[in-house]
């Protein structure tokens, strides 16, 4: 059985279901696999399977007590018409690079890979778990997330949203995409702070016992939809084994050579997944992490110290505005042989003098890492260059790996085939797309944009952009990130 332990605590017999509905372990840990699963197929094999196929291949493995009619159910309804192609996760291959585009969800960003399916498995782990009160989701985002998690959990039965956002944070269209959003379980409110006061705040609540009892007494209990939930993080493995046979298939590969992966990188739960679909058995070779101008991560693998301190910088990129990157945490405790007691004085430096650093030991394990970072002026000339040269549109995030993926082949002269994960639509990103191919655009707004950036695209334009702009507004709520509590009491009590 796949059982789950803390990174900061040896635990007993967590089942998976019981993770997904707890969210965060008690002492303030994060779920991990007692022992990260081996594939039980080969990759030739999975060559001929769809996504979904794929999905339950490699989620049976981290999900062992769900029964396989139930994980079939919930792989089923996540992955369906939602998506508007048909490979779920289509490859795009262009003169220069492999981009695994995971932005066909309803939402148009990657985050529907993982929130499409986490409802499920919610309202699955409930009932496996006789849990009676309504679970509530409590979620920071920094633009993408938010929404996804509105979209798969709103009107489901059994269940209240709540999403704190970053009210100066977040891109014209999230915004917009999240403050129109309905259902009478969801609550969507703008945070006078940034990303990680958001994050911050959220923690803050799951770690409160006065109030965890005070809502329980009202039937209720908090979880989370961030990527600190392993229901989130496993659905995100299956991709990494899906751009592998899409490169076999495409005469890229063979099967057992090794691909790179260049990630466009910011609370680290992308990448990690691909971490943990390497230790499954899937070949791959680096791990190429792609931060914008807050580059802690890169400075992270450079140095070996995690610092936090250090100005914020609103960037175009702006789901990767993160200074604390919660699942780096889950690597730390791999990477320190499990050594719970050395990640829990990490996780205190970090929250104490807001930083920390790792032994040389973890360090010779961050081989397979490859740091790298682009500014806003870089992005944008790639974004051109891509457009101009080999005719693909990047969204901001993607073009943030994409100049990271160029800038290590030309300094390490690697050949091996690289995918770069494609983490949003240009569409959610309008405005920074357009300016960046002709600052003509910089003046526009990101609606009227919408149509400029259509001509560019062939295809439709995406369901989630169409009429954004005359929806109406169904959340004005602003807070300071010390109202944060009060605003949950208020909404639930
Ligand atoms: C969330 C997000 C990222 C960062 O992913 P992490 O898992 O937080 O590292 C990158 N790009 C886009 C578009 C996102 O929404």
């Amino acid at each position: 059985m796949s059982l789950y332990t803390s990174t900061r605590k040896k635990l007993e017999n967590i089942t998976a279901t019981q993770a997904i509905l707890q969210g965060i372990s008690e002492e303030g840990g994060l779920f991990v696999p007692v022992s990260i699963p081996k594939i039980d197929f080969n990759l030739e094999e999975a060559n001929s399977w769809d996504y979904k196929e794929l999905a339950y291949r490699v989620i049976k493995l981290f999900f062992e007590d769900i029964e396989e009619k139930d994980l079939k159910y919930c792989i089923e309804h996540a992955y369906d018409e939602k998506f508007d192609n048909e490979e779920i996760t289509p490859l795009v291959t262009t003169k220069t690079a492999n981009f695994l585009e995971l932005f066909h969800g309803p939402t148009i960003a990657f985050k529907d890979m993982a929130l499409s399916i986490l409802p499920y498995f919610m309202l699955t782990s409930k009932k496996y778990n006789k849990e009676s009160k309504d679970i509530v989701i409590l979620t920071a985002t920094s633009g993408d997330t938010g929404k996804a998690a509105l979209e798969g959990f709103a009107n489901v039965e059994g269940t209240k949203i709540i999403v704190f956002f970053p009210e100066e944070g977040v891109s014209e269209v999230q915004k917009r995409q999240m403050v129109t959003q309905e259902g009478e379980n969801t609550l969507v409110v703008g945070v006078k702070g940034n990303f990680d006061d958001c994050q911050t705040g959220v923690k803050e609540i799951f770690s409160d016992k006065a109030f965890e009892k005070e809502v329980a007494d009202k039937e209720y209990k908090f979880s989370s939809a961030n990527s600190i939930n392993i229901g989130r993080l496993v659905p995100q493995v299956v991709y990494y084994f899906a751009a592998y046979t899409k490169l076999i298939r495409e005469g890229k590969l063979k099967s057992g050579e090794p691909m790179n992966v260049v990630v466009p990188t910011g609370n680290f739960g992308n990448i990690l997944a691909g971490y943990y679909a390497k230790n499954m058995g899937l070949p791959i070779n680096k791990f190429i992490c792609a931060s914008n101008t807050n580059k802690v991560l890169f400075d992270f693998f450079e140095e070996g110290i995690y610092d936090r301190n250090r100005d914020f910088h609103l960037t175009i990129s702006p789901s990767m505005d993160i200074l604390i990157s919660s699942n780096l945490e889950r690597l730390l405790y791999h990477i320190s042989g499990e050594d719970t007691k050395l990640v829990t004085d990490m996780m205190n430096n970090l929250k104490n003098e807001g930083k920390y650093a790792i032994t040389e030991s973890m360090k010779n394990e961050l081989s397979d890492f490859y740091g790298g970072y682009a500014d806003d002026e870089t992005t944008k000339a790639y974004i051109k260059k891509v457009y101009e040269e080999d005719g693909y549109l990047m969204d901001t995030h993607t073009a943030v790996a994409y100049a990271v993926y160029d800038q290590y082949t030309k300094e390490t002269e690697d050949t091996v085939p690289s995918v770069i994960i494609s983490t949003a639509s240009p569409y959610k990103f309008t405005n920074s797309v357009m300016t960046a191919i002709d600052s003509k655009h910089e003046k526009t707004d990101d609606f009227t944009l919408l149509e400029e950036m259509h001509k560019l695209i062939k295809g439709d334009m995406p369901q989630a952009m169409d009429q954004i702009a005359e929806r109406p507004i169904k959340h004005q709520t602003v807070c300071e990130v010390s109202e944060m509590k009060d605003i949950v009491r208020g909404f639930l009590i």
